[in-house]
């Protein structure tokens, strides 16, 4: 049996559900740390001989030439554990103390798609189901990176392929396949960007395309076209809150006809680690956490819950993740605001007026539940930066 120490990081890392592995380099040695319900972990130092092995065993396995690094490399390989084939992709770059290895770790089991299981409320599954019962304008997912977009639109497309329907994906990178759907993976070495990908996607007669990441002009507009042209557009992108996705829009060169004649939904979202059930008990609020609660008027929570960490979390208090979401479904109001030029500040205070629940709405709630922190919530500094003055 093969237990070199690859084999060894490999194998824990999967068993403990990390995301990604860092190989750092150090003066003398390598740190090998674990990012786990989004937390960088330590998993343990290593000397420099054993470090620079571990290094030269995966870049020999993923077909990149050892020696020594003087670019940025990526490259992708296909690891079996426990009969799942998973996929790595793995970047190296050359560091002042070293070579720096980083390796994504793209587990199908640990993508959950379908709706249910993304954490949305009840209302919040009801606005997607709207969407998806009658497919009205382009679907917008929004947020931070790793904030679990790509795991929304890959239940949305689980929800659209039942359909029968031709669906084409533009991606980077491919996280996870879904039978019967295209999924073109973007891959700049050979000139395929995303520009590239959504122009041949089209011309691959999609009644459904996702757009893995709108980052510049070009593909935004793409998207925003392909809408008009009666395609089902769904994409992720870069923005604050819901609101402030029309600014982006905005300075991506998308007029405001172009966005009210093409966008029906907008979510944004962000994950949030899930308090530990074996070992959760409660505790009044901390000054800091009443100012908190004080400015989002929920001065009524006077108990609430933590974890104290048992061997069931690893001693983190955590254990999984969950999604915190804010869905605005635009309605005619909306429409007339942005193709009358309003602002984000104005559209955002009008939805606000009319009771649209924010993330910070989700993410109380949740407290109130059980589910999370307090303490967590506040590290995602979910309140716009006025709202703590
Ligand atoms: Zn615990």
């Amino acid at each position: 049996m093969n237990t070199s120490l690859e084999t060894i990081v490999l194998a824990e890392a999967v068993h403990a559900r990390a995301s990604d592995i860092h190989i750092d380099p150090l003066i003398d040695g390598y740190s090998v740390r674990m990012r786990i319900d989004g937390n960088l972990v330590l998993w343990k130092n290593v000397n420099r001989p054993t470090g620079d092995k571990l290094i030269n065993q995966i870049k020999a396995d993923a077909g990149i030439e050892t020696g020594t690094v003087f670019h940025p490399v990526g490259e992708r390989r296909r690891l079996n554990v426990d009969g799942e084939e998973i996929d790595l992709r793995i970047t190296l770059a050359p560091c002042i103390s070293g070579p720096k290895m980083a390796i994504r770790i793209l587990d199908p089991r640990q993508v959950k798609h379908d709706l249910p299981s993304l954490g949305l409320t009840k209302i919040q599954t009801d606005q997607f189901q709207h969407w998806l019962s009658d497919l009205n304008g382009m679907i917008l997912v929004t947020g931070p990176t790793a904030s679990g977009k790509t795991t929304t639109l890959y239940a949305l497309l689980h929800e659209l392929a039942e359909d029968s329907r031709h669906v084409v994906t533009v991606e980077d990178p491919v996280e996870y396949q879904i039978d019967g759907i295209n999924q073109i993976e973007v891959d700049e070495r050979h000139d395929l960007d995303f520009a590239e990908g959504v122009s041949t996607s089209l011309r691959l007669d999609p009644d459904c395309l996702m757009v893995g990441e709108i980052r510049e002009g070009t593909v935004a507009s793409q998207a925003v076209a392909a809408s008009i042209q009666g395609h089902v557009v769904m994409a992720t992108m870069h923005s604050r809150d819901a609101a402030s996705a029309i600014t982006r829009l905005n300075n991506f060169g998308v007029t405001n006809h172009q966005i009210a004649t093409a966008l029906g939904v907008v979510v944004n979202q962000r994950l949030i680690r899930r308090l530990c059930q074996k070992c959760q008990s409660t505790r009044p609020p901390t000054d800091l956490e009443n100012s908190f609660l004080s400015i989002h008027n929920r001065e009524d929570l006077k108990e609430v819950p933590f974890s104290t960490g048992c061997d069931s979390c690893q001693g983190s208090g955590f254990k999984g993740r969950t999604g915190l979401f804010q869905v605005w479904n635009l309605d005619r109001t909306d429409y007339e605001m942005i193709l009358a030029g309003a602002d984000e500040d104005a559209i955002r205070s009008r939805r606000l007026q009319a009771g649209s629940p924010e993330l910070v709405d989700h993410a109380l709630s949740l407290i109130e539940q059980g589910v999370t922190s307090l303490r967590e919530v506040m590290h995602l500094g979910l309140s716009l930066p006025w709202e703590n003055k």
